[in-house]
C-alpha cells in the first residue's frame, strides 16, 4: 500500500504530524520503534504556551502539578518569583506521549509500534521505508524520531549533534510535607555553563542538570554538589541524554523529506524546553506536505523549503535570541545572575516566555537597555575582567 505521509516516530512532534496530515484526509502512517505507553526520561515541564498549541485540554489526573512559582539559586543569593496563573504544569511524559498519539488515531492515524526504522530507499516518486520487521511505502516522511534521528541520518541530512546540551536526569521519590507542589527550583551555580532543576511530579522529583558542550565534564560532579546541597538521595548511576538546541542553522528538509521536533534541533537554549516546538513543528511539517498535496506539486527540497520559513517565523528567530542570551548569561554569571536576581521584574518575563505572552527578542532588548544602567548604578560595583562583581 502507498501512503501518503509516513511519520517516524510518535513523540509530541509525531503525533502532532501525523494527526495535521491525516485531519485533511491524508492517508497517514505513523511508525515508532517503542510500545506505548513508552518511558521516556524529561522534566515534564509542559508549560502554557505548549498546552496552547494542542488545541484540546489535558485530563485532569493527568497534571501531576500545575506551577505558579520559580525559585532560582546562584551561590549566596536566590530570588523567587511568584506568577499570577501557572505557568506550566508537569506531567508523566509516556502517560501525556500516548494521550497524544490516541488523539491521532482518532482523526484516522494508522499507528504501527514496535516498529524499528532502519533503512530508506527511493524508487520512483515514492519513498520505500525499511523496518526490522518489514517496509512501507510512502509519497513523503515526517522525521520526528528525536534527537538520534535515524531519518536525518538515512536522509544524509548534515548537522546532527552538532550543538547540543547534555543533561543528567533521575526521578527520586519525594519527601511528603517538604515538597512545594507549585514550585519549580532552578540551581545556576552547579557547573559552568549550565543549571540544575527540581520539578515536583506527584509522588516523585524529577531532578536534574544540563549544560552546553565546554561543561559536559562537570555534569556529575554537579549532580553530586546537587544531591549534598538538597541533601537528596540519588542513585550513582544516571544516564546522559542530549538535548539539540535551536536558533541554529540546520537543514531540516530534504527531497520528500521533512523533520520536525528533536531530530530537527528545536529545543529553547536558555530553558530547555522542546515539547512547545516540536509539536508547533510537528502542526507545520504536516501543513507544508498537505500544500503540496493540495496543489499537486512534488514534495522536493524546493517545494518543502516554506517549511523552514514558517519554523523560523514561529519560533526560531526568537530561539537566536534565546540563544545570544543564554550565551551572554553563561559568560558573565556573577553580573547577569546579580543583575537578573535583583530586577526580579525582568526575570519574572521569563515567565511570560513560557506561557506564550512575551519574547526573548523583546527580553534582550530589555536586557540590553537595562543592564548597563544597573552596573553604572551609585555605590558603583567594581567588576573585574572576569566579570566578578567586588562591592
Ligand atoms: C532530561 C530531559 C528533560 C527534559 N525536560 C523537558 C521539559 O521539562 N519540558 C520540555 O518542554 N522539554 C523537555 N525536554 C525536551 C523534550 O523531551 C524533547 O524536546 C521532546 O521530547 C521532543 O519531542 P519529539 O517528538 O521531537 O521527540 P521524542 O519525544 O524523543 O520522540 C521520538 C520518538 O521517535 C521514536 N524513534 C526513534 N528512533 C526511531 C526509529 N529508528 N524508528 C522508529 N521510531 C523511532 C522514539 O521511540 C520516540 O518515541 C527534556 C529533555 C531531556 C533529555
Amino acid at each position: 500500500m502507498l501512503y501518503d505521509i509516513a511519520v517516524i516516530g510518535a513523540g509530541p512532534a509525531g503525533s502532532t504530524a501525523a494527526k495535521s496530515c491525516a485531519v485533511r484526509g491524508l492517508k497517514t502512517l505513523c511508525l515508532d520503534r517503542r510500545a506505548f505507553p513508552r518511558p521516556k526520561t524529561c522534566g515534564g515541564g509542559i508549560t502554557t504556551a505548549a498546552l496552547n498549541t494542542i488545541g484540546f485540554p489535558l485530563p485532569g489526573q493527568m497534571v501531576l502539578s500545575q506551577i505558579c512559582n520559580l525559585q532560582s539559586f546562584f551561590q549566596d543569593k536566590s530570588v523567587r518569583i511568584s506568577h499570577p496563573r501557572a505557568f506550566m504544569v508537569i506531567a508523566d511524559r509516556s502517560v501525556f506521549d500516548n494521550f497524544l498519539m490516541e488523539r491521532a488515531i482518532e482523526a484516522g492515524v494508522e499507528f504501527r509500534q514496535r516498529e524499528n526504522v532502519t533503512g530508506l530507499t527511493r524508487e520512483n516518486n515514492h519513498l520505500v521505508i525499511r523496518t526490522q520487521t518489514g517496509s512501507y511505502q510512502a509519497r513523503a516522511i515526517i522525521g520526528a524520531d528525536g534527537v538520534h534521528s535515524t531519518t536525518a541520518k538515512l536522509a544524509g541530512i548534515p548537522g546532527r549533534h552538532q550543538k547540543c546540551a547534555l543533561c543528567l536526569s533521575v526521578e527520586v521519590p519525594a519527601n511528603p510535607g517538604k515538597v512545594e507542589k507549585e514550585s519549580i527550583k532552578i540551581f545556576y551555580d552547579l557547573l559552568p555553563q549550565g543549571y540544575g532543576w527540581i520539578f515536583p511530579k506527584g509522588d516523585r522529583l524529577s531532578v536534574g542538570l544540563g549544560c552546553f558542550k565546554s561543561s559536559y565534564g562537570n555534569l556529575r560532579k554537579g549532580l553530586q554538589t546537587l544531591a549534598a546541597r538538597t541533601r537528596l538521595d540519588l542513585p550513582d548511576t544516571v544516564r546522559g541524554h542530549y538535548i539539540p538546541y535551536g536558533g541554529q542553522t540546520r537543514e531540516c528538509v530534504a527531497d520528500g523529506i521533512i523533520l520536525a521536533g528533536d531530530a530537527a534541533g528545536f529545543t529553547d537554549p536558555f530553558t530547555g524546553e522542546g515539547i512547545r516546538f516540536a509539536i508547533i513543528s510537528g502542526m507545520l511539517a504536516g501543513e507544508t506536505l498537505w500544500n503540496c498535496s493540495r496543489h499537486g506539486l512534488p514534495p522536493n527540497k524546493k517545494n518543502l523549503a516554506g517549511y523552514v520559513n514558517k519554523c523560523q517565523q514561529a519560533f526560531l528567530r526568537d530561539l537566536r535570541y534565546s540563544y545570544m542570551l543564554s550565551k551572554t548569561f553563561f559568560a558573565f554569571p556573577s553580573v547577569m545572575h546579580r543583575f537578573l536576581f535583583d530586577r526580579s521584574e525582568i526575570y519574572s518575563s521569563l515567565l511570560n516566555i513560557l506561557e506564550g505572552r512575551y519574547s526573548y527578542s523583546r527580553l534582550t532588548r530589555e536586557v540590553m537597555v537595562e543592564l548597563p544602567k544597573y552596573c553604572l548604578r551609585w555605590p558603583k560595583p567594581h567588576i573585574s575582567k572576569t566579570g566578578q562583581i567586588q562591592e
